[in-house]
């Protein structure tokens, strides 16, 4: 469905974004991968995904704090591959405080790689799509982009926001063939979650088991942490052609969570 675009993915080394770049690469997608961590492994992931999948895979290591790497990982890709057709912000990251003992640092953190990150790979890839009359921007939100919870102010601060910049870009693509959508995943178990259940039990005197289940499962009327590869088969529905009219939406995938 997809030989011939390109695809970027950040934050694709673990995760979500590992499972959406799996699923464009399978249907046949280009794919540029991004992440932090440890060299070796990440050049397993990209070779692992091209072996699979029998189409090219990239590495970047463009840090989402950096905007001046976003926009160098964007050219990388267009000088690449030809083209970016597909764009996924998904990187980001967690923190859990009281407001009042959020640290500054971490605040500005959450809001540069869940946010503002979107907003420079956004702007550089948008005149390649507007000349080229077809593009797909997609953006990992969260149900915390529809819905708060207490001791996540920077992480939901940020989501609520990314659902913003997603109905303002939608708006401003819409005459040129490229939709602008952001899936909103409840609980997944993902390393980002796994680190943020000692924090959680912390903040509201809960033991760690309580969090899981009376916290986290609690939310979500299926009782069951979603999936990596629901949220990757949705990222490539919204790539398909059946797709082309769902732009400006934050498209819920967490079980019932935000019905209630
Ligand atoms: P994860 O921790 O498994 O993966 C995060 C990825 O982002 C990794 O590849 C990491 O290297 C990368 N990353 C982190 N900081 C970066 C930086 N500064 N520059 C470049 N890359 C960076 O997390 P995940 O759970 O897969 O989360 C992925 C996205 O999904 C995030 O935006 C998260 O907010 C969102 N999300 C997650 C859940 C969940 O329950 N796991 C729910 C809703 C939304």
């Amino acid at each position: 469905m997809l030989t011939g675009k390109n695809a970027v993915v950040t934050g694709s080394t673990s995760g979500i974004g590992l499972a959406i770049a799996r699923g464009l690469a399978q249907q046949g997608a280009n794919v540029m991968i991004n992440g932090l961590g440890n060299p070796q492994e990440n050049e397993a992931i990209r070779a692992s995904i091209q072996a699979d999948f029998d189409v090219q895979v990239l590495f970047s290591a463009a840090n989402m704090l950096k905007s001046d790497e976003i926009a160098g990982m964007i050219a990388k890709a267009e000088q690449a591959f030809g083209s970016v057709d597909i764009l996924v912000n998904n990187a980001g990251i967690q923190f859990v405080s009281p407001v009042e003992d959020f640290p500054e640092d971490k605040w500005d953190a959450i809001i540069a790689i869940n946010l503002t990150a979107a907003f420079h790979s956004t702007k550089a890839v948008i005149p390649g799509m507007k000349q080229r009359g077809w593009g797909r921007i997609i953006n990992t939100a969260s149900a915390h982009a529809l819905v708060a919870s207490p001791f996540k102010s920077a992480y939901v601060a940020a989501k609520h926001g990314i659902a913003g910049l997603t109905k303002t870009v939608a708006l401003e693509l819409a005459e040129f063939g490229t939709t602008v959508n952001a899936i909103a995943p409840g609980y997944v178990w993902t390393p980002l979650v796994e680190k943020q259940v000692a924090d959680t039990a912390k903040a509201r005197g809960i033991t760690e088991e309580q969090v899981k289940q009376d916290v986290m499962l609690k939310a979500q009327p299926t009782k069951k942490f979603v999936t990596v590869d629901e949220v990757a088969a949705v990222a490539v529905f919204l790539c398909s052609d059946g797709a082309a009219s769902i732009t400006g939406t934050t498209l819920p995938v967490e079980g019932g969570w935000t019905a209630q």
